[in-house]
Parts: structure tokens; C-alpha cells; sequence
């Protein structure tokens, strides 16, 4: 690695994605290549000599750029965003220019210590309770997604339980059971399957309409009740604040007390709606959290940094580690036998780690609290606004589903916007979720201006 050559390639790389976000907005947001469409382009084999930055910038326009669908462009409603910043990609450039695999504090002390300080930061921001503090019996940690906090927890609640039973001699993995709602997003599904709980032992608890799509009490402790009847045990509840397909939000106190009764894990995933939780008006979504072991949300959605970021507190890191702590004569030290530090690869996965903490740091840094504030407002006001003019037009009242699915394929063929789709008690819904960081109110007028000129061409189609 040549400093000077990485310099004068580095501002070649800068520049190129300067232009790209100057021009972000004249590309189709969702991409429109035909399967095979680089595999059949690019070379068969590597290749053997070295090429120029240059050239390679060139494909990179060529090829690369009419296959990506653009999660940046202001156009972007699609799942939920993954929105990036100034300060998070100079973040990704320190992080990945130190390239340092702070697996343990001796590692890289630097790591591991803005880790820590990072996630205090975010608990106070949050509100979360004391107990999930470092300096009480809990912590934080950064995980890549919020399906690696799932299988984490899923694991320091299964280790918790089968020590609790496991005197009792009948005890085995067949009988622990999942419960959630059937607005889980669906990688706590893989996540139980990967720590070894079946299918059959994941209750997707029913929810309705008229519920708002939130998980009840009553219907909880339905499931519960006839699974310890049947001799099975009560493991893990996961509670959602947010949910994907609604942002419906569970109501964590009751669900808590219910969880309680059974000595339950209770984990709270708060993957996209927690960042709106900085905001003293919106943090009432949270109360409650303090009756559960664990909560996550990721960063990668709303908060202005890029993937991969979910944050993870527990209320007792000593669930964690004892379930994922390894100690390898290669990696013996003063340090972590001190017990004075942290050592991140107990609370995780992998033994390697990116040094997220930088990114966060930076994003916090960059924007501070008051702008961190101001752009969820930003973005919670113009769904208000956009949700406003919906309720204000008799076309969307009551409309066929099967135009509905017209309509989105419609919309995003423009180009123009992207947006995706769920299905609830059999309707088929689009979904406009607001986030993207470029997103202004002049994006969502034209959202609107498209939303009714396609469905009221659809309408009229559907009328002849
Ligand atoms: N939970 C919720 C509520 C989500 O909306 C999503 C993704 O959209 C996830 C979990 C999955 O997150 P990850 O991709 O970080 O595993």
C-alpha cells in the first residue's frame, strides 16, 4: 500500500461518488437489468495484470451502476431505508483505513472502549434503563443485523434455561418454545432454527385489524398456558416496536407481565422504529422495555448509518457471555484475565469484528442530538402529510387488491419511485415508507402527483 498512490486514488474514488449522489436522481431507482445481465458481460476470468483506477471507475459507471437498485435516491419507499451520511461513510473510511480486527480489548483497546462509550451514549439517548448499563450488570454491544441479536439471545436464553432445568433430568431442547406474533419479521424464524429450536416450537401468535396488529395479552397467554399444559417450557418472547409490515408496536408492559409469570426471556426488536425513540415526544413507544433482558434497533435503517449496524443492550451480560464466551490459549492476555475489559468477541457470533463504534461515533458526532432529532421530525412529518392527502382522496377508500398490485408495478416502472408491498388479513397493501436521507417534501409531492394520476389511469381502464 503506497500512501501516496491510496491518496491520489482515494480523492478519484471521493469524486466518483460525489458525481454519483449529484446525480442520484437521474437513474431509475429500481433497477430495471434482465437476470445475467453482468455475467453474461464481464470477463470469464480475473484478470492476470494489474488495471487503473480509471478503467475500473469506468466499468464501475458502465456495468455496475445500471444494477443497482438506489437505496440513497430520495425516490427510495421501499422495505424500510438504509440510510447512509456524510459522516458515516468518513466513519466507514476510518474504520476500514485502520482495518483492525478488535476482537478483544488487547486487539484494539480503541474498539472495544468507543463501542462501550457509544452504546452508553445511545442508552441515555434512548432512555433505556440503568440495567442495561455498563455500569450495572448489563451492556451494549454492535451486531451486524438484528438476526444476529436474535440468535444471541436466543442462545444466552436457551443456555439460562437448560441450566435451570437440566437437574430435573427431563429437560431437553425439543420442548423450549418461541413465541412472537405473526407481524415478526420473519429472521427470528431463521434465528430459531439456527440455535435449534423447530418450527413446530415457534408460535407466530395471531394478530387483527382491529387490534392495530399488535400482539394481546390475553392471546399470549393463551398459547402459553396450553404449551406448560403439554409439558412444554416457556423460553423466549419477542416483542416488536415497529413492526415491518405496519410499525404496529407491541405493548411491552403487559406483554412483560404475561413473560414474567413464566420466567421467560423477553426480547424487544426494535429495528427500524427504535431510532425515532430519541425524540422525547416518540419514547413513550419504549415504556416498558425495562421489564425485558434485551432490546436491539439498527442504525441501518433510520439513523444515518449505513450497514452493518444493530445495536444490542442486555440487562445481565453474564447470560451472554457465559453462552458464547470461548478462551483459546491464543488469545490469553493480562488484560482479559484482569476481568477489568471487555472482551466483544464473548458477546457475539464471529470471533472478527468491524470496528463499528466509528461510524456511530461519527454519525452522533457529525449531527448531534438536536440534528439526529430534527431529521426523524423531518421525515415522521412528511408521512403525516402524505398519510393526510390519502385520507383526503375518495379514490383510496376502497380499492380492488388486485389494482393495487397494478398500481405499485405502475409506480415503480417509472423509475421514478420504488415501494414495496404486504398483505394484511388478505389485502394486498403498499407500503410508503419515508426515510431515505434525501428524501424531501418536494419528493413526496411528486410521489403523490404519480400515486393518484396511476391510479386514477387504472381506474378508468378498469371501468371500460
Ligand atoms: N426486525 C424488523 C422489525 C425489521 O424491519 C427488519 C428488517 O427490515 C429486521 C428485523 C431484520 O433486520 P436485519 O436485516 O438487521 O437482520
Amino acid at each position: 500500500l503506497d500512501p501516496e498512490e491510496f491518496r491520489r486514488q482515494a480523492h478519484l474514488v471521493v469524486d466518483f461518488l460525489a458525481d454519483y449522489y449529484s446525480n442520484i436522481e437521474k437513474y431509475p431507482v429500481c433497477s430495471q437489468v434482465k437476470p445475467g445481465y453482468l455475467t453474461e458481460t464481464m470477463p470469464k476470468s480475473a484478470p492476470m495484470q494489474p488495471e487503473p483506477i480509471e478503467n475500473i471507475l469506468q466499468d464501475v459507471q458502465k456495468h455496475i451502476i445500471p444494477g443497482i437498485t438506489h437505496w440513497q435516491s430520495p425516490g427510495f419507499f421501499g422495505y424500510f431505508q438504509s440510510n447512509g451520511s456524510t459522516g458515516n461513510f468518513l466513519g466507514e473510511m476510518l474504520l476500514t483505513g485502520f482495518n483492525m480486527v478488535g476482537f478483544n480489548w488487547l486487539a484494539s483497546p480503541a474498539a472495544t472502549e468507543l463501542e462501550m462509550v457509544v452504546m452508553e451514549w445511545l442508552l441515555q439517548l434512548l432512555q433505556l434503563p440503568k440495567s442495561f448499563s455498563f455500569s450495572s450488570d448489563g451492556g451494549g454491544v454492535i451486531h451486524g443485523s438484528t438476526c444476529e441479536s436474535f440468535v444471541c439471545t436466543l442462545i444466552a436464553a436457551r443456555e439460562k434455561t437448560l441450566n435451570q432445568f437440566g437437574t430435573k433430568g427431563d429437560m431437553n431442547l425439543g420442548k423450549l418454545v418461541v413465541y412472537c406474533s405473526d407481524q415478526t419479521h420473519f429472521s427470528l424464524q431463521k434465528a430459531c432454527l439456527v440455535v435449534g429450536i423447530s418450527p413446530n416450537n415457534v408460535r407466530a401468535v395471531p394478530t387483527t385489524k382491529s387490534m392495530n396488529f399488535v400482539l394481546s395479552s390475553r392471546a399470549l397467554s393463551r398459547a402459553i398456558e396450553s404449551d406448560v399444559k403439554a409439558g412444554l417450557i416457556p423460553l423466549y418472547l419477542c416483542l416488536t416496536v415497529g413492526t415491518t409490515p405496519t410499525t404496529a408496536v407491541d405493548p411491552l408492559e403487559d406483554l412483560c407481565e404475561v413473560a414474567k409469570r413464566f420466567n421467560m426471556w423477553v426480547h424487544v426488536d426494535a429495528a427500524y422504529a427504535g431510532s425515532a425513540c430519541i425524540c422525547p415526544e416518540f419514547r413513550h413507544f419504549l415504556d416498558g422495555v425495562e421489564g425485558t433482558n434485551s432490546f436491539s434497533f439498527n442504525p441501518h435503517k433510520w439513523f444515518l448509518t449505513s450497514l452493518d449496524c444493530c445495536c444490542l443492550w442486555v440487562k445481565d451480560r453474564n447470560d451472554l457471555k457465559k453462552a458464547l464466551s470461548t478462551d483459546p490459549e491464543l488469545l490469553k492476555n493480562k488484560a482479559s484475565e484482569s476481568k477489568q475489559v471487555v472482551d466483544y468477541k464473548d458477546w457475539q457470533i464471529a470471533l472478527s469484528r468491524r470496528f463499528r463504534a466509528m461510524k456511530l461515533w461519527m454519525v452522533i458526532r457529525s449531527y448531534g442530538v438536536s440534528g439526529l432529532r430534527e431529521y426523524i421530525r423531518k421525515h415522521v412529518k412528511m408521512a403525516k402529510d402524505f398519510e393526510a392527502l390519502l385520507c383526503a382522496n375518495n379514490n383510496f377508500e376502497v380499492v380492488v387488491p388486485r389494482n393495487f398490485a397494478m398500481l405499485l408495478e405502475s409506480l415503480n416502472g417509472t423509475g421514478h419511485v420504488f415501494m414495496t408491498h404486504t398483505v394484511l388479513e388478505g389485502v394486498y397493501v403498499i407500503r410508503v415508507a419515508i426515510g431515505a436521507t434525501l428524501t424531501d417534501d418536494k419528493h413526496i409531492s411528486m410521489l403523490w402527483d404519480m400515486v393518484q394520476n396511476h391510479a386514477s389511469a387504472l381506474l378508468a381502464k378498469d371501468q371500460h
